[in-house]
């Protein structure tokens, strides 16, 4: 069984072919400025020497046909034909109250994800194009799963979700937590019980997901009882270039001083913001960390405000959760930072929480508590494709 994996933005279409026999990737690649000049797609078969094409696309139709061509090129292909690929996997970022798990997708659910639209009008829409052309460039008859990024999250009690704002915006408009990230938390946490060799029912885990955008999940007993991310992935912790939460009432202040539009606000929160706002240096952490060694204080003082604040939501979710089993790091910062771990629970000794420096150094999945550690601190790699073809297979084996 070969399981395609699509993860559509609005210009862009990342995709990985993957075979589930092995649970190897076949091939994986990236259409870039879909709809705008420029556009180009990089296509790495496993094995073979990687594509690159410029060539316009106008749509993300035009984008899934070049892919499907170059998997079953004589020279850069993988596969002989279109119909050894069982199935498409998409992630789509919001599936609001309506999705608690992975579906298959038909019309009713291609409905509501136009009604999830509203939360998420980056992504949606996209994840939606991505569907109808994959539907266009295939044919009907080949199954198509969505994974949506909020799922895992459903399970939080509404203590967790329910924003202190008039009760009537959640009734009416559906204001409230939803979490992001949903499909490497729960790839992580599931790898987590592996490692213990334990029912992720018996365990209570923390998840710390770190990459451009960040959060935290509670972990409790396989189910997800709070995360940082909220009713967009905004919330939280400060991120690469996401402020995170802050004082709400520091908005509207800012935009009556300096003019400002609900645009202006909203590309400063999500853009000029986070460690790369307060360092001015950038939004990436290896440029910070050698900007912090050279003697800039601000890109300190941004990795400082970073290890801080994960350190918070951990030090939180042990309390809300009556203890912890397991920390795990994921994802761009949380699998290849050593300092960053290490500063996340430095003086967490008194909880139980102790990390071995040199084990900390090991880079891929590798176990870095310290012998005397109540807890375990864990690095696992995330693989959200991965996750997205398992769900993919499980559900059209069960159709
Ligand atoms: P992701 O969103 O998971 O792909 O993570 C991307 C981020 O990971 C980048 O913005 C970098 O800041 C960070 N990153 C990647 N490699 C390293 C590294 N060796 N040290 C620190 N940060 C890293």
């Amino acid at each position: 069984m070969k399981i395609f994996v699509i993860n559509a933005g609005s210009s862009s279409l990342k995709y990985q072919l993957i075979d589930m026999a092995t649970e190897e990737v076949m091939a994986k690649g990236l259409c870039e400025r879909i709809g705008i000049e420029g556009s180009k797609l990089t296509h790495k078969p496993t094995g073979k020497n990687p594509f690159e094409a410029e060539k316009p696309m106008p749509s993300h139709t035009d984008a899934i046909k070049m892919v499907l061509d170059a998997l079953c090129d004589k020279d850069h292909g993988v596969i002989s034909s279109l119909s050894e690929i069982s199935a498409v996997g998409h992630r789509v970022v919001h599936g609001g109250e309506t999705f608690s798990c992975s579906t298959i997708i038909n019309e009713d659910v291609k409905r509501a994800l136009e009604i999830c639209s509203e939360f998420a009008p980056l992504h949606n829409p996209a994840n939606l194009i991505g569907i109808n052309a994959i539907e266009e460039a295939m044919g009907k008859d080949v199954p198509q799963v969505g994974v949506f990024d909020t799922a895992f999250h459903q399970t939080m009690p509404s203590k967790a979700f329910m924003y202190g704002i008039p009760y009537k915006y959640y009734e009416k408009d559906k204001i409230r937590r939803y979490g992001f990230h949903g499909t490497s938390h729960r790839f992580v946490s599931g790898e987590a019980a592996k490692f213990f060799g334990k029912p992720i029912e018996e365990l209570k885990i923390i998840t710390v997901h770190l990459g451009n955008g960040s959060s935290v999940a509670a972990v409790k007993y396989g189910k997800v009882i709070d995360t940082s991310m909220g009713f967009t992935p905004l919330a939280g912790m400060l991120m690469g270039t996401r402020c995170g939460c802050i004082d709400p009432a520091i908005i509207p202040i800012l935009m009556d001083k300096y003019n400002m539009s609900t645009s202006d606000v909203n590309n400063m929160m999500n853009k000029d913001s986070g460690v790369y706002g307060i360092s001015g240096v950038s939004s990436d952490f290896r440029d910070l960390a050698v900007a912090a060694s050279e003697g800039n204080k601000r890109a300190q003082l941004a990795l400082d405000m970073f290890t801080y604040q994960t350190k918070s939501y951990i030090a939180a979710y042990a309390a809300a959760m009556g203890g912890v089993d397991a920390i795990v790091f994921t994802a761009g910062i949380g699998e290849n930072s050593p300092s960053i771990r290490e500063a996340a629970v430095e003086d967490m000794e008194f909880m139980g929480i102790k990390i071995d420096k040199d084990k900390n150094q090991i880079r891929g999945t590798v176990d870095v508590t310290a012998p005397d550690s109540k807890t375990k601190i864990l690095v696992i790699p995330t693989n959200e494709e991965l996750m997205i073809a398992k769900d993919t297979l499980q559900l059209i084996d069960n159709k």
